[in-house]
Parts: structure tokens; C-alpha cells; sequence
């Protein structure tokens, strides 16, 4: 089964797609992480992020290894673990330039589609994204909104980023601006047909959690329950 988990940054989803991966026993695809492995790659060779033909030819030429095991996700581009170094608000100031060019999203949705895939056969996956029910598996068995109101989307990521030096400035500028940048990508503003919308602001990840593990079984297509 597919379960697609798509929301804004902050909003739990990685968290959130982690668990729900580990509990029913399926892989779990980080499509965000591909994204900012792209643009670390574009970084690392020096090119211009404006410059939209070589980041396409970038996105097309980098070798990624994307893990889906969600309890140990590691990445690589070009044989580099980049696991942390996607991570840096370096690579959050500039990743929406990236997932806005269209032809670097052909080339990483077409990745994205041969990873799900290649789950199949073990089960399936909780891909997490932006686009994940609109374009890359709009066949999810189960199609997960996930939302949060911006002041608890900001303490998330200021949790997330405590180990670096991010300045409360630098964090909402990626929570606004990174949404307002993201939200020019027009399949982002959707909740598609059939999705479950789940505001997380008051939840806890547990609950969340539980909510979609149940919505999964109710959509009977979970082969089982690792913790029943
Ligand atoms: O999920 P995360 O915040 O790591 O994603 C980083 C960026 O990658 C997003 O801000 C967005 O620009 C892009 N992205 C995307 N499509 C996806 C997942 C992420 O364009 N399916």
C-alpha cells in the first residue's frame, strides 16, 4: 500500500510518515530530502540557482541514494553522505528555487516513482512530500493533509534545528517565505480528492500517529499492525 503524508514545512509530516512506517512495517520515502540533495549538488558545483537549465542537467546527472528504511534514512549524492548536510539552513534558504524548476521536478518525480516501486514488493511505502497525492501516487491507498498552525509549525523546526545557530528571524523566514515560494509550485495547494485533512497543532505525535495507523486499517489495505 501507498500512504502519501503531504504538508507544509513543519507541520510534523517527517516525524509523523517515520512513524507510521515503522509501526505498519513499511518503507518510507523522504521526497523533501531528494529535493535538498539536488540542491546541495548544485551548491557543492558551484552553479547558479537562477540558472535553470544547468540545475535541470544537475538534477539529471547526480547519483543519489536515497534509504527508505525509516529507522536508518541516510543519503548520498555522488557517493557524499549529504544525511547532515541537507539539513543546513543553507540548503532550507535556497531549496524552493530547486523544487521550482519544473524540469528538476520531472527528473525527481520520475525517481520518486521508481523508488515507490521498488517498495512494492515489501509492502509498500509512507511517502512524504508536497505533491505526493496530487502527482507522484495519486493511487495512494490513503492520502494524509497534514497541517499545523504557524506558531506551532515554528517551535517544531526551532526543536529541529536546536543544534545549529538559527535565529527565530532565519526559522520564519523559512516557515513563511519557504511557503510562499513553495505555494508557486501550483500542484502544492491541493488537497486532493480523497484526502484526509489532520490539523497536528494540538496532537501529539503518538496521535497522529494513531490516527493514520487506524485510517490505514480502515482503508483495509495494511498488510498488519507490528504492534497488535
Ligand atoms: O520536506 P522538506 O521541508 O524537507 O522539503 C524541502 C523542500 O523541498 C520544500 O520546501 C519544497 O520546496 C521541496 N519539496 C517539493 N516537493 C516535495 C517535497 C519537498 O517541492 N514532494
Amino acid at each position: 500500500m501507498i500512504i502519501a503524508v503531504d504538508g507544509p514545512s513543519g507541520s510534523g509530516k517527517s516525524s509523523t510518515a517515520r512513524g507510521v512506517a515503522t509501526r505498519l512495517g513499511l518503507r518510507y520515502l523522504d521526497t523533501g530530502a531528494m529535493y535538498r540533495a539536488v540542491t546541495w549538488s548544485a551548491l557543492e558545483h558551484g552553479l547558479d540557482l537562477d540558472d535553470v537549465t544547468a540545475v535541470a542537467e544537475r538534477a539529471r546527472a547526480v547519483e543519489l541514494s536515497i534509504s527508505t528504511d525509516p529507522e536508518r534514512g541516510r543519503f548520498t549524492a555522488d557517493g557524499v553522505d549529504v544525511t547532515e548536510a541537507i539539513r543546513d539552513p543553507r540548503i532550507s534558504a535556497s531549496v524552493s528555487k530547486i523544487a521550482t524548476n519544473l524540469e528538476v521536478r520531472a527528473e525527481l518525480i520520475r525517481r520518486q516513482r521508481e523508488l515507490i516501486a521498488a517498495a512494492q514488493p515489501t509492502g509498500g511505502a509512507v511517502v512524504e512530500g508536497r505533491d505526493i497525492a496530487t502527482v507522484v501516487a495519486p493511487q495512494a491507498e490513503l492520502k494524509v493533509l497534514l497541517t499545523a498552525d504557524q506558531d506551532a509549525r515554528m517551535a517544531r523546526r526551532k526543536a529541529e534545528l536546536a543544534a545549529g545557530s538559527v535565529t527565530a528571524e532565519q526559522l520564519l523566514d523559512q516557515i513563511v517565505r519557504r511557503d510562499a515560494d513553495d505555494s508557486t509550485v501550483s500542484q502544492f495547494q491541493v488537497a486532493s480528492d480523497g484526502a484526509v485533512e489532520i490539523d497536528s497543532t494540538h496532537l501529539t505525535l503518538e496521535e497522529v500517529v494513531d490516527v493514520i495507523c487506524r485510517l490505514a486499517k480502515e482503508a483495509e489495505a495494511v498488510p498488519s499492525d507490528r504492534t497488535s
